[in-house]
């Protein structure tokens, strides 16, 4: 067992070798003040600060490690316009009027993010060609038309294929159906988390690695973040460190559950083989319940989502079910050679949305991005930044919500580990009985 404060794996090098150079930005060595102190140096402390600066506040960025060692330096890269929930099921439980704001604004949460990496001029290696979502059997089918419908009634071109078109998309004849989905895409997860930080910088924001948290103490209306070495006084406090989150703030640790992920990269394909290989250049995901995604990055490598122990430290994926996924999917790839892999931790909460917490007059948590950060993520921060700028309430696409640390925390590691296992039983059930086209 290990937690993300103290796991040693590093950044993959995939896509650090692809990334524009590490920022290499000063620890804090003085006491500074500034408006606003945000804590975690991933999409959603980044984008708040670079929203901050750019309505001209001076935000003050603590990084523990540096710039992407979160999720945001680990992501599978799928920029999606959903949360991890159906529609319906937000509709549900955040009412019409809140739900549709959620739902809109997610959903135009890539084009945020594509338009950010195009004003400040990002190097992402983005891919801003849709999303694939295939059904995993039949009975997913009525799920993805379902899904279509609903954004096609907003106006957004989604469009479920099947035969012989969904073969051509995918360059496969393992799905009966698939969805495409317009507006998502792809990029280099860390090289957006650099570029976002260099964007703050130059929009005016102060950041500072290697510059771990350490205290939050009160001083009349205004707070100061200690870190070894120096000190942030500010009058809010932003705290952005989802599955990353360590007891700087009483409580906040116990209110998520962090869950290992893990993508394996293959050799770069050949040239031949990466044409028949999802040719539009989408990523693909299934219906299924666990570790799906698939996409051939802008290198040429294949890269895929894999299964693996969930909490455990210094584990590797499981590459046989990687490889035995990648020989169903695309038997014209013959063995395909693996030469990396990399994990990262998501932070799970349990209703699976993200949350904001109002923790003190002051002090915001922004947390539980629930393995869908790269929009969601970039979407919070510019909701936190607009919270600390005062907008109001009915802007905002979510609730404050209270702290809710879960009781017993093992317990309900115990309980994701079961679900794991079962989920993973049921994907295994559905795939067996699963359709896959008959060779003519
Ligand atoms: C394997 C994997 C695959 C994923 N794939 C996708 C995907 O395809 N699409 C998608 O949208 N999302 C994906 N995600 C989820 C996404 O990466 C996260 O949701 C997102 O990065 C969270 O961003 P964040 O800024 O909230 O937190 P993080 O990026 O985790 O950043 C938190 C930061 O806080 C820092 N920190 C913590 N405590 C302190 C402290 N006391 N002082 C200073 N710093 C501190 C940490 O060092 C860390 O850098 C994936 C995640 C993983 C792990």
């Amino acid at each position: 067992m290990s937690s993300p404060v103290d796991d040693p794996t590093q950044v993959p090098a995939v896509y650090a070798q692809s990334a524009p150079p590490a920022l290499n930005a000063p620890a804090l060595a003085e006491r500074i003040t500034a408006q606003v102190a945000i804590v975690g140096a991933g999409y959603t402390g980044l984008s708040t600060a670079l929203h901050l600066a750019e309505a001209g506040v001076a935000a003050g960025v603590l990084e523990g490690r540096e710039v992407g060692w979160g999720g945001s330096g680990r992501a599978f890269g799928q920029v999606v316009p959903y949360t991890k929930h159906a529609d319906d099921h937000v509709l549900a439980t955040f009412g019409p009027e809140r739900g549709e704001r959620l739902i809109a604004a997610v959903g135009g949460g890539p084009d945020l993010v594509f338009e950010l990496i195009a004003k400040h001029g990002m190097d992402c290696q983005q891919i801003k060609r849709g999303l694939l979502f295939a059904a995993h059997n039949a009975g997913s089918v009525a799920s993805l038309e379902r899904r279509a419908r609903f954004w096609q009634a907003r106006g957004a071109p989604l469009a479920v294929h099947d035969g012989a078109a969904a073969e051509a998309l995918i360059g496969s004849r393992y799905y009966p159906a698939v969805l495409h989905e317009p507006r998502g895409g792809c990029l280099n997860p860390l090289a957006y988390a650099r570029g976002l930080a260099r964007a703050a910088i130059s929009a005016g924001a102060r950041l500072f690695e290697d510059s771990r948290a350490t205290a939050i103490t009160r001083t009349g209306t205004r707070w100061t973040v200690t870190t070894a070495h120096g000190a942030v006084e500010a009058e809010h406090v932003v705290l952005a460190t989802d599955a990353y989150t360590d007891d700087l703030w009483p409580g906040l640790r116990r209110s998520i559950i962090p869950l290992r992920g893990y993508s394996m990269t293959s050799a770069p394909l050949t040239d031949n083989l990466r044409r028949t290989v999802l040719p539009g250049g989408e990523s693909l995901s299934d219906t299924r319940r666990l570790y799906s995604a698939i996409r051939v990055r802008a290198d040429g490598r294949l890269q895929v989502s894999v299964d693996g122990p969930p909490f455990t430290a210094g584990a590797t994926p499981f590459a046989d079910k990687a490889s035995r996924r990648v020989r169903q999917l695309f038997p014209q790839l013959g063995d395909v050679v693996w030469d990396g892999h990399s994990t990262g931790w998501v932070g799970m909460t349990a209703d699976q949305y993200p949350h904001v917490h109002l923790l003190a007059q002051g002090v915001i948590a922004a947390v539980g991005l629930n393995g869908r950060g790269i929009a969601i993520g970039t979407l919070l921060g510019r909701e936190v930044a607009g919270r600390v700028l005062g907008r109001p309430e009915h802007e905002q696409i979510l609730p404050l919500t209270p702290l809710k640390p879960l009781a017993i925390k093992p317990i309900a590691r115990i309980a994701v580990g079961g679900l794991i296992k079962l989920y993973r039983a049921l994907d295994r059930r559905d795939l067996a009985n699963g359709y896959v086209r008959p060779a003519e």
